[in-house]
């Protein structure tokens, strides 16, 4: 699906186009058809980590953030690296004086 964007058809316009697309012209290629959100698979991903041994083959543990939110298991990669990053963001106090 294309976006909606204003035609460029001043001279000037098309000139910092063909600038901006290091001299190429014509039509780009279509995007990649991959999904924003995939979906994970794995059945055991996002799974508590009651103890230290991983639920299946393959989990890594995820700490939780320090105000308390439990560490879980999840896939080694992706999925891993997204409960990562919204444990950093949860770490990120929203008001001042660190109230939520
Ligand atoms: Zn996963």
């Amino acid at each position: 699906m294309a976006r909606p964007q204003l035609p460029e058809t001043s001279p000037g316009q098309l000139r910092a186009k063909q600038a901006w697309n290091a001299g190429l012209i014509g039509t780009g290629r279509d995007s990649a058809g991959l999904p924003v959100v995939a979906p994970c698979t794995v059945g055991a991903c996002a799974s508590p980590a009651v103890s230290d041994q991983a639920p299946a083959a393959g989990l890594v543990q995820v700490a939780g953030s320090a105000d308390g939110a439990a560490a879980h298991w999840y896939c080694n990669g992706r999925c891993a690296a997204i409960a990562r990053a919204r444990a950093e963001l949860r770490t990120i106090p929203t008001r001042p004086g660190g109230d939520r």
